[in-house]
């Protein structure tokens, strides 16, 4: 698919705009606007009001004004490297104009004394006098129409200036082709959107400052276009992935049978409804591509070999893959029983698995001798083959992104189920795993004591770890988690070390220690004897070290909580309230405590909703704070703002997947209409999928 040709002069190279340079060019691609096309949505985050004003008598500084002015005498600095200065009188008051390092040649040439001219700039009061120092616009009166009335202004980058960026992006509008409308027409009436080149327009060209603001229904529709087109890109993965030969696997019911009647509780209502979607979805000739979403303690595993079990029924092989070796280990320890219960063959494999035992697993693997094969995501990379992989499930997947997920489809699963037990709200959930198929976990198995939860300050410290040693006394087991700090791995580890020895001098060896840079037998040495009791209490470093289950654990101590994300405290808090006994979650801050902060955990101790949780922390945070952008695989939007744009994602998201249905290949009117979008907004991962066709 070629880039259509009335878009090439938006793909020109920068140096072809008036005043752009390649020193200019250079300082723009550095800061990604590398075509005429990423200007136009470089956009100006306010504006300035340059209408004329009689005087500056009623203005209030500092506040920028323009008048006309009769040019006075001028004050070269009395020292080298003082201030130039030049009166003026704009017919009522006087003021000064002010230049540091002015040159006197340059500035007579500007400003002549006993000339007219017309000045803008930011007014300030100096010494009871108005003045201004250096005036952004000096022009004679003849040339007033060449002063914007009103300014853009633009986020700049180092090497640019306003003024090029206005210019530049002048010559960009000055380009844009007649292009049909992409936008729904009824969405756009509805919301009262100008067109893409009108809303273009009334950002770049400004008239009053207000068109500029951040809600204005120009921006809006800009931004309503990334998102659509970043919906589009995800519903036409979502489609090129189910359009692949996928496989029928429909399960019987027997093996699962079995399995739920080893267990001492009926499945939730929301475990049965998405085994359902699961199990119909599977049923089907195109590929599954399902995320299963669902708070901490919902249920997920069971879901998990629930469809895992469909698979083996239909005469196949499935896979889980967890993001760390504990983690396989721990499912493959608690499926172990169900899966023995229900009659299939189950196998544990990591990296640790060397030589002749991995041998022979692989050879069983490869031979259908093993029906479920739990690991880590390397399972994929290594030399491992199966004899009929049918589904995959992917657990934790904060660390998978579309594109490795797309790369597990080439690599010829069938189907694949996704869990992620950190509960986003809608809108992001939707720009980050758009192009997958949802089932939530909404309801929780009954018969959960609430966690009690408290603030504590670090002051507190000798107190909270003399109770602690008094609780584990009486048999209690305790996580205690160390901070987090970012970039350095060194730091964290000193943080958890110190705290490990501190805690092992009050409570002697039942202290444990597990942190990212031990090695991995260490680790899973530390962890088996905390499950098994014999530690009590576990130093850890990571989130991810933690993510496991030991139902007699019920107290969480995490220091430093101001630090953390709301969604990776509650996942965190999840590690306990598993077992029969009143858990408690300790969460203990530095003070002091800034009030933002104190708010956000504030919601940790009214609810262990997830979603609220999530909800909560993005109104109070914005997006951008609430995960890292590259873990989430939230996309980097120009336009959109995910605090003020999130309604618009639902929109973008079911107008896409509308679209698709109807004209899969993007070739009736409206679809090359969004092939321009795609191209405007360089979505190449959509382009290439449409050329493959
Ligand atoms: P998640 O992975 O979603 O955090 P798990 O699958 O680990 O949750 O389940 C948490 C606990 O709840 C496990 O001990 C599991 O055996 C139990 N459980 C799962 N489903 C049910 C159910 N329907 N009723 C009661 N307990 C359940
Ligand atoms: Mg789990």
């Amino acid at each position: 698919m070629m880039r259509p040709e009335a878009l090439f002069p938006l793909f020109a190279d920068l140096e072809t705009l008036e005043g752009i340079g390649p020193k200019t060019a250079a300082a723009l691609r550095g800061a990604g606007i590398e075509r005429p096309a990423d200007l136009l949505l470089h956009l100006p985050y306010s504006a300035i009001d340059r209408r004329r004003r009689d005087s500056l008598r009623d203005v209030t500084p500092p506040t920028v004004a323009t008048v006309q002015v009769t040019v006075g005498q001028h004050l070269p600095p009395r020292a080298k490297g003082g201030r130039y200065r030049v009166n003026l009188w704009d017919g009522t008051v006087d003021f000064q104009a002010v230049w540091f390092h002015g040159r006197a040649d340059y500035l007579t040439r500007l400003l002549p004394p006993g000339g007219t001219r017309l000045v803008s700039g930011k007014v300030e009061m100096f010494d009871g006098q108005f003045q201004m120092v250096h005036p952004d616009h000096v022009l004679p009166p003849e040339e007033a129409d060449r002063l914007p009335l009103c300014e853009p202004v633009y986020p700049l980058t180092a090497g640019v200036t306003q003024k090029q960026i206005a210019k530049a992006a002048q010559g960009a509008l000055d380009r844009l082709p007649p292009l049909e409308e992409w936008i729904d027409p009824h969405l756009r009436a509805r919301e009262g959107w100008p067109d893409w080149a009108g809303a273009l327009h009334a950002l770049h060209d400004p008239k009053v400052p207000g068109d500029v603001a951040p809600d204005v229904p120009a921006r809006r529709r800009l931004a309503y276009d990334e998102l659509f087109a970043h919906q589009i890109t995800l519903a036409m993965a979502r489609q090129s992935h189910r359009k692949q030969a996928g496989q029928i696997s429909r399960g019987t019911g027997k093996i699962a049978a079995r399995a739920l009647a080893s267990v001492p509780f009926p499945l939730t209502q929301a475990q049965e409804r998405a085994v359902d979607q699961i199990r119909a979805d599977m049923a089907e000739p195109h590929r599954m591509n399902r995320l299963l979403q669902g708070d901490v303690g919902s249920g997920k595993t069971m879901v998990a070999f629930l469809a895992l079990v469909t698979a083996v029924e239909a005469g196949g092989q499935g896979v889980l893959m967890a993001p760390t070796e504990i983690l396989a280990r721990q499912h493959g320890e608690s499926l172990a029983p169900l899966a023995q219960a229900a009659g299939v063959r189950l196998a544990v494999l990591t990296g640790r698995d060397k030589g002749a035992d991995r041998a022979a697993k692989l050879t069983a693997l490869a031979q259908g001798d093993v029906d479920i094969l739990i690991g880590t995501h390397a399972v994929f990379q290594a030399d491992v083959r199966f004899h009929d992989l049918r589904l995959a499930v992917i657990d934790e997947q904060h660390r998978f992104g579309v594109a490795q997920r797309m790369e597990l489809s080439s690599k010829g699963v069938a189907d694949v189920l996704v869990m992620t037990a950190t509960p986003i709200p809608r809108s992001l959930s939707l720009a980050s795993y758009g192009d997958m198929d949802v089932s939530v976990l909404d309801e929780k198995p009954p018969g959960r004591m609430p966690i009690t939860t408290a603030l504590m300050s670090t002051d507190r410290l000798e107190e909270i770890v003399a109770t602690l040693t008094a609780r584990v006394a009486e048999g209690r087991q305790a996580y205690w988690v160390c901070p987090l700090v970012e970039d350095s791995e060194v730091l964290d580890y000193a943080s958890a070390e110190a705290r490990f020895a501190q805690l092992r001098a009050a409570m002697g060896d039942v202290v444990g220690l597990v942190h990212a840079r031990m090695p991995p037998a260490d680790k899973d040495a530390t962890m088996t004897r905390f499950a098994a009791g014999d530690l009590r209490v576990l130093v850890a470093t990571t989130v991810i070290e933690v993510g496991v289950n030991v139902p007699n654990a019920s107290i969480m101590v995490i220091e430093r909580a101001e630090t953390f994300g709301l969604a990776q405290l509650h996942q965190l808090r999840g590690r306990v309230g598993r077992g029969s006994v009143q858990s408690t979650c300790l969460l203990l801050y530095q003070s002091p405590l800034g009030e933002t902060a104190r708010r956000r955990l504030q919601i940790l101790r009214e609810t262990e909703d997830g979603f609220r949780i999530a909800e909560e922390d993005l109104a109070i945070r914005g997006a951008g704070d609430l995960i890292g952008t590259a873990q989430s695989g939230l996309p980097k939007f120009r336009v959109a703002d995910m605090d003020r744009h999130a309604g618009l994602m639902a929109l973008a998201h079911s107008d896409a997947r509308a679209l698709l249905s109807q004209d899969p290949a993007l070739k009736g009117p409206r679809g090359l209409a969004v092939r321009n979008l795609l191209w405007l907004l360089r979505r190449d991962e959509a382009i290439r999928m449409l050329r493959v066709g």
